[in-house]
């Protein structure tokens, strides 16, 4: 038995073992802590289980559009009964930011880089590209039956944390998956457009505004964009309408890394970090107490913005040097 199959078996004769079960994931969840949740709940639930998925904070705004996700509930706790909780996409138990989980099982799900281990039983395996793809593995090894819902939100899952198929750690393997999906009624262009095509107008004009910041650094390798409270307040627009701008300085051809500075009520900074190739900014971020992959990476640092990116750019420069001078000996 090779060995993701073996810890895929121990987590789903965990999940047998149980009858009350709570499935969640990260704080501010992705398609991935959403669509992956959702799909394992159904499976347990429908193997005669009670499974809810418990999110300390809401899907952001393209993802509502899907079925299912009107179901999760949204709370600071488990409730006290839970007998087991399965974690997913999360490097340690606070990240679900949720309490409680003391009194149970906890069984951990994850491929971030830098997982603790944390749990009673638990499968890490960075070479996954999405928590989605090793859900469909547990959903198949539990014998549950993959409904098209359940298969729209693992496809959506594994586009979101992929990128499109663009990030690296795309496999064979999440095509293969991504393949039986399609056929067991996931709908390739439905969701596209669901994810992609549902921008408000105040979303835009945030992106605008945002993207007037841009600056860059290190001879255009480093791009830079803020967004404070008074844009996001003049614009109309929500918090979770950021999700994606990151991206698009990402697409200037000499840019290796984008950072995303976002003012927090508090004074401080939320900062999204995205990598093309190797350049690591998920350890740029651990070094800050935050977390993430090689390519895509956020923390938490103070401000002001003029302090904020000062730290961000002390870590970060050395590494652009050391990737500049590892791929000019390579050369
Ligand atoms: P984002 O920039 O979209 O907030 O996050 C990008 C990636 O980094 C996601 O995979 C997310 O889970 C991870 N990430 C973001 N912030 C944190 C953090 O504070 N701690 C940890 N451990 N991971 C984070």
């Amino acid at each position: 038995m090779s060995p993701e199959l073996s810890r895929c078996q121990a987590v789903c004769a965990q999940l047998r073992r149980y009858q009350r079960l709570v499935v969640t994931s990260h704080v501010r969840p992705d398609g991935d802590a959403v669509g992956s949740s959702l799909a394992l709940a159904q499976a347990l639930t429908a193997l005669g289980k009670s499974a809810q998925v418990i999110l300390r904070d809401p899907a952001p705004d393209p993802l509502t559009e899907f079925p299912g996700v009107e179901t999760i509930t949204l709370a600071a706790a488990v409730p006290a009964d839970t007998e087991a909780v399965v974690v997913l996409e999360c490097g340690d138990l606070d990240r679900t930011g949720l309490s409680g989980l003391d009194h149970c099982e906890v069984v951990n799900v994850d491929h971030h880089q830098g997982n603790n281990g944390y749990g009673h039983v638990h499968w890490f395996d960075p070479s996954y590209a999405a928590v989605g793809e090793m859900v469909f593995e547990i959903i198949e090894a539990l014998g549950a039956p993959m409904t098209a819902e359940m298969a729209t939100l693992l496809y959506v899952a594994i586009v979101t944390d992929t990128g499109s198929f663009r990030h690296p750690g795309t496999s064979p393997r999440t095509f293969a998956i991504s393949g039986r999906l399609v056929a067991a009624g996931a709908d390739p262009v439905l969701t596209a457009r669901r994810l992609y095509d549902s921008n408000s107008v105040s979303r835009v004009r945030l992106q605008g505004a945002v993207l007037q910041t841009l600056d860059v650094e290190a001879d255009g390798r480093i791009a830079l964009l803020e967004l404070t409270a008074a844009t996001l307040a003049a614009t109309g627009a929500a918090a979770d309408d950021t999700e994606g701008i990151i991206n698009i300085p990402l697409s200037i051809k000499s840019v290796q890394v984008a950072l995303f500075f976002k003012a927090t009520e508090n004074g401080n900074y939320r900062v999204s970090l995205r990598s093309k190739g190797s350049l690591d900014v998920g350890a740029v971020a651990r070094g800050f107490g935050g977390g993430g992959h090689l390519n895509a990476s956020g923390c938490t640092v103070p401000g002001p913005m003029s302090a904020a990116r000062e730290a961000i750019l002390g870590r970060l420069l050395p590494i652009l040097a050391a990737e500049a001078a590892g791929g000019a000996a390579g050369a």
